[in-house]
């Protein structure tokens, strides 16, 4: 069951209490397509400048994903820089340069247009409405967003996500945009702008679901080695629509269980996006490394 993901597709600075990277590969869409790949084939929507390294392009291209809707545009990549704290929990926005992202105009090509699954990563709200518009048969469609939409482009974003039936966003966010600090305030008032089905990710302390059927919660998986949260969100975003696309799960189906579900997978694929820098975990991970930790998951969560 086909996925479309836009969303950046970037270079980014990090620095964290492991190790420093100046330029990598980076983005929303880049995470959260490599994340779902494991689970259902992915086309991405997204544009990049004439800076972007084949070799990028190609590691997208050797996890199966579709780059027909990759636009190359003339200027620079999308970049993003930050800086973590030192117990990683937060992190500090150095730099973000939207670059092409600035004009980019996102025309789905034909074959994109009638797929099932949509994927909003990360990006103004209003390319994300306009991705939205053009896919006339998606059957499950959701999205992220962050304090730099919450706070710069609000109007723009409550019209934008009215129409999800899903978002994922974390704790702070969830609180910004609500105006509630309790989190159970802060989802009841987020579901009632839109989105029914509602993902709180919590960092190293997990995440929790909000649905019609009720809430669940998971904990956070406990990693030996953490170097580089970026893309973490992205990365649980993948796991969860992509383990929902391989099932056939759609907004009408969703039970409590398919959610709960999807909710462990996007915790197993944020969990390994740490365990290096930038996509680095993705060069040798696979699907038999994924199952083992979601197995994992049900030793640690059974009582
Ligand atoms: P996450 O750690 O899951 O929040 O995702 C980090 C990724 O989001 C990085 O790879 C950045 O390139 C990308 N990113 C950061 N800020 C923005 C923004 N304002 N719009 C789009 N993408 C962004």
């Amino acid at each position: 069951m086909s996925l479309v993901v836009v969303g950046s597709v970037a270079y980014d600075g990090v620095a964290t209490p492991a190790g420093r990277v100046d330029r990598m590969l980076g983005g929303a869409c880049t995470y959260i397509s490599l994340a779902a790949s494991y689970f259902t084939p992915v086309s991405i929507v997204a544009v990049v400048g004439e800076d972007f390294a084949q070799e990028d392009a190609g590691l997208l291209a050797s996890r199966g994903i579709d780059l027909e809707g990759l636009q190359r545009a003339p200027g620079k990549t999308f970049f993003w820089a930050g800086v973590y704290s030192e117990d990683m929990n937060d992190r500090e926005t150095l730099a973000t340069e939207l670059n092409v992202f600035a004009d980019f105009r996102p025309d789905l090509p034909a074959s994109c247009r009638s797929k099932p699954y949509l994927m909003l990563g990360n990006i103004q709200p209003a390319l994300q409405r306009a991705v939205r518009e053009q896919m006339s048969g998606a059957r499950l469609i959701g999205g992220d967003t962050m304090n730099f939409w919450i706070e710069g482009q609000r109007e723009e974003l409550l019209q934008t996500i009215a129409g999800w039936d899903f978002l994922l966003i974390n704790d702070s966010e969830a609180r910004l945009l609500s105006g509630e600090r309790n989190l159970k305030r802060a989802a009841a008032a987020i579901r009632a702008m839109g989105p029914r089905i509602l993902v709180i990710k919590r960092g190293e302390y997990g995440a929790a679901l909000f649905h019609d059927g009720g809430a669940f919660s998971l904990p956070g998986y406990l990693l030996d080695t953490l170097k580089d949260p970026t893309g973490a969100g992205d990365c649980f975003a993948g796991g969860f629509i992509g383990s929902l696309a391989e099932r056939g799960v759609t907004a009408e189906t969703a039970s409590p269980a398919d959610l709960a579900r999807a909710v462990v997978y996007g915790s197993v694929m944020g969990s390994f996006c740490c365990e290096d820098f930038g996509v680095g975990r993705f060069r040798t991970l696979t699907r038999d490394d994924i199952e083992r930790r979601f197995q994992e998951f049900r030793r640690l969560t059974a009582f």
